[in-house]
């Protein structure tokens, strides 16, 4: 990687501890000097947020989270923040919960305190996503980065294992396709790698010890990485697919990003030789393959993308959807036929080895 290059870097504050939210928390809001706190978690996450949420005296609970936030949910939380005179927007929750907050953020500019439940990362990127009519919308703005991130293991120990790793492999996702993103640069690049350790650490000691905070913890920490990297180095070829499955085939995000990496990186690893020798170093093996399918193994990760619904019949739409927002910085030339190869191949679960020679 040649060393000219530009990379901004985001500001925001960012809290790591485990059993430490609700203080944290407390001291936030007062730094912000926060008068008025719209607290967003959806019903499934209401337990934790409630836990942490204690010593702040929030005026207002939203529990209407919908995943990849449709336009007409994130209209009623603004509506209700405005409402309310809302100055602080607290997230306690997943990628779809952070969404809408950066929704409500969006068109407000109300500041957000992101208090993450999973390992999607959306609570330190500065992109915020939208769908309206089975198509997804997303873009990049200053308002919706989150001015503080609470990190906390101990609100993951309620994530299932089978969510863990999926929530996990997406962000690994982030990880593997900013090496070849359009902004990819050797920052992204060394924060990226130590992501895919960490997440390569903290995933199986989930699997082996679900009550464990070590590996919650690592995970976490590898998570946080690897939306850096994300949001520095842009969407790749990954990201397109799985963001086009997400918003026009309402598959499930985490588990869509779960199955579909192992079949980008066979494909684009070929053409990518220093992004495959850095993926391979940070799993500690030769091939970055084989080090990202060994850790499948491991974990029992999502298989095929027919398992969450899509079918061989919706694969040329979806072609024609994902192929005009492949970046041209992808390692590997992408058209019709190729493209068609790595989804038909994600859809059956077929060994991802069959794309390295296409
Ligand atoms: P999610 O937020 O939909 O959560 C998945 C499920 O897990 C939900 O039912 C949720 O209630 C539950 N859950 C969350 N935390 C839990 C916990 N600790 N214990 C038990 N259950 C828990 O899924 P996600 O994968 O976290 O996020 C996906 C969304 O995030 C997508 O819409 C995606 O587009 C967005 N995202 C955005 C960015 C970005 O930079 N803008 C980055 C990553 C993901």
């Amino acid at each position: 990687m040649t060393l000219d290059f530009e990379h901004v870097t985001l500001g925001q504050r960012v809290l790591f501890g485990s059993g430490k939210a609700a203080e944290h928390l407390a001291a936030e809001v007062l730094r912000l000097d926060a008068g008025r706190v719209m607290v967003i978690a959806s019903e499934f996450e209401s337990a934790i947020a409630d836990r942490i949420s204690a010593q702040i005296s929030p005026v207002l609970r939203w529990n209407e989270v919908v995943m990849h936030v449709p336009v007409e949910t994130a209209q009623k939380a603004r509506n209700a923040a405005t409402a309310n005179n809302i100055d602080l927007l607290v997230s306690v929750g997943g990628g779809s919960t952070t969404g809408l907050a950066k929704a409500v953020a969006l068109a407000t500019g109300i500041p957000i305190i992101a208090i993450p439940t999973t390992y999607a990362g959306s609570e330190a990127t500065n992109v915020w996503g939208m769908t309206d009519a089975a198509r997804k919308t997303t873009g990049v703005d200053e308002r919706v980065l989150p001015v503080t991130v609470i990190y906390d293991a101990a609100l993951t120990l309620s994530l299932p294992v089978d969510l863990s790793v999926a929530s996990g492999l997406n962000a690994m996702a982030h990880c593997i396709d900013s090496l070849w993103a359009p902004s990819a640069d050797p920052i992204n690049a060394a924060l990226a790698a130590e992501g895919i350790r960490a997440l390569s650490q903290g995933l199986p000691a989930i699997k082996i010890d679900p009550n464990g905070l070590a590996g919650r913890e690592r995970a976490l920490y590898g998570a946080y990485l690897s939306a850096v990297a994300f949001a520095s180095a842009g969407s790749g070829m990954h990201h397109k697919i799985c963001h086009v499955l997400g918003g026009t085939f309402n598959l499930p995000h985490a588990q869509t990003h779960a199955t579909v990496l192992p079949y980008v990186l066979a494909f684009n690893a070929p053409a990518a030789p220093e992004a495959s020798s850095r993926i391979a170093a940070a799993f500690g093996t030769v091939d970055p393959n084989e080090g990202l399918q060994k850790l499948r193994g491991v974990l029992g990760a999502p298989r095929a993308l027919e398992d969450y619904g899509f079918t061989v019949h919706s694969i040329r739409e979806a072609v024609e959807v994902v192929l005009p927002q492949i970046p041209a910085t992808n390692p590997r030339r992408v058209d019709r036929e190729s493209l068609t190869a790595v989804l038909a191949a994600a859809t059956t679960g077929e060994d991802p080895k069959i794309l390295i020679d296409l």
